[in-house]
Order: C-alpha cells, then structure tokens, then sequence
C-alpha cells in the first residue's frame, strides 16, 4: 500500500464532493486546504505570476503545481491552462525560493477525457502535468503530488475530463502514489 502521510488522504470533511477516490489504491484526491507542502499552495502562487501570463491575467486560468519525488529528490512542476503562458517567458521560474519547471505544452500522452459537451481537458494545467511526469517518470518508483485551483464559481474542482485523466494517470504509473488536491467544490452552509 502506497504511503500517504498527508492527512487529507482521510479527511472527511468534502469527500462527498471530490471524484477519484477509492478506484484505485494508489490515488487519492482531496481538497486544497488540506495541502501541507507550502511550496504546492496554488493560491499564493496566482499572483506571482503576472509577469509570467499573457496579458498579466492570473485571474482567469488554472494552476497547477506538483512535486514529483524519486530517490529523495523533489522537483517541482507548475502549469497554467490553455495558452497563457507567455511564449518569450521562461520555462524554468523561482517563487518564493522554490524552483519550478514549467510545463507549458500538453504532451497528451495521457489520454484527453470530455470536459463539456464540445470539448476536452487538453491543455488543462493539470493535464499537462500529468502527462509530464508520465513521460518522464513512468517506470520508476515516484510519489507525486499535484495541487489544482481553477477559478470557476460554480465548479472549483477538477472537470470531469481530468478526473478520468487522472483515473488514468494513475493506472498508467503503476503502483506508485498519486495523490491531487483540488480546490472543493463549494456546498450549500459550507464556510
Ligand atoms: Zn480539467
């Protein structure tokens, strides 16, 4: 059995609303605020970014951020949505004193999934990033981590077209630990 030290892994609190759990032993999903690495805090994250974007705009796209760990070492990964990565910006950034890769294309090695009735997760930020450490750490014995916040009032979790990708991801990695916090969807009373 993978080893999943965060707590969130078992939180109660909003399971009912998050998709992926329990289908496969080695995935897990939860909400963001349970997140304990700072260096994955999404949010924080956002307005660092300006500089990064097209346009300045980090208020309209989604993050993703993820650590990826083999032998004890930890690289850090981040994504934005779509095509908002400005194309002179770098591909390799420091927030905060952390250094990320940035992962600016979708290698679409893992497979896209419906996000609404006209289209797919291809180029979603998360998408990215899970085809990313697919192309480059499959295989090897890897636990990896990905935290997602999009903007979306109505539905600020993972569309329904990466959590399969996700499902798949999973699956595809073999036994190593997947583990995606996502920003909960937001409930009737709920804070
Ligand atoms: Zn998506």
């Amino acid at each position: 059995m993978p080893d999943f030290s965060l707590d969130c892994a078992l939180a109660g609190k909003g399971m009912s609303t998050v998709k992926g759990n329990d289908i496969l032993p080695n995935y897990k999903v939860s909400d963001l605020s349970k997140i304990d690495d700072k260096a994955l805090n999404v949010s924080e994250i956002r307005g660092q970014l300006g500089a990064y974007v097209k346009g300045n705009k980090v208020d309209n796209i989604s993050i993703a951020t993820g650590s990826i760990i083999v032998n004890g070492k930890t690289e850090y990964v981040l994504a934005v949505s779509g095509k908002s990565w400005k194309g002179n910006a770098p591909t390799s950034v420091n927030i905060n004193g952390v250094n990320y890769k940035v992962i600016v294309e979708d290698s679409q090695s893992i497979r896209n999934y419906p996000s609404s009735a006209t289209q797919t997760n291809l180029n979603h930020a998360e998408h990215k990033l899970m085809s990313y450490a697919k192309d480059n750490y499959a295989g090897q014995k890897v636990d990896i981590k990905v935290s997602v916040e999009n903007t979306s009032k109505i539905k600020p979790s993972m569309c329904n077209g990466c959590n399969g990708s996700g499902v798949k991801f999973a699956e595809e990695m073999g036994k190593m630990p997947i583990y995606i916090c996502i920003k909960e969807q937001q409930e009737k009373g709920h804070d």
